[in-house]
């Protein structure tokens, strides 16, 4: 009798331990919803138009700055628009090696 009521005990935390473990895996859900909110705050942030821009695409990544600017950087007395400041910080590292692929106008 003893026996049985000490396994059904077990059971009981068992099942309050999987409870928490589903409780605590939804806290990073609520993170991926904090980040979703602020991506949908770089948009906001995309005020260069193309026109402003030398380049066709982002050097770094390849996206067409059609798509959408975020951030410029002057090269050599032309403009070059990213999709991101990260894709600018990038290209400030190897300028150089990265310009062909801008496709200046
Ligand atoms: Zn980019």
């Amino acid at each position: 009798m003893f026996t049985g009521i000490k396994q059904r005990f077990t059971q009981l935390i068992v099942v309050t331990i999987v409870l928490a473990s589903c409780n605590s895996a939804e806290a990073p859900k609520q993170e991926v919803v904090d980040t979703t909110a602020q991506t949908s705050m770089e948009p906001a942030a995309t005020s260069f138009p193309v026109s402003m821009v030398n380049n066709k695409k982002d050097p770094t990544c390849g996206m067409p700055v059609t798509a959408g600017i975020s951030d410029t950087a002057h090269y050599k007395d032309k403009v070059i628009g990213f999709c991101s400041s990260g894709c600018k910080d990038e290209f400030k590292l190897a300028p150089e090696a990265n310009i062909a692929a801008a496709e200046l106008q």
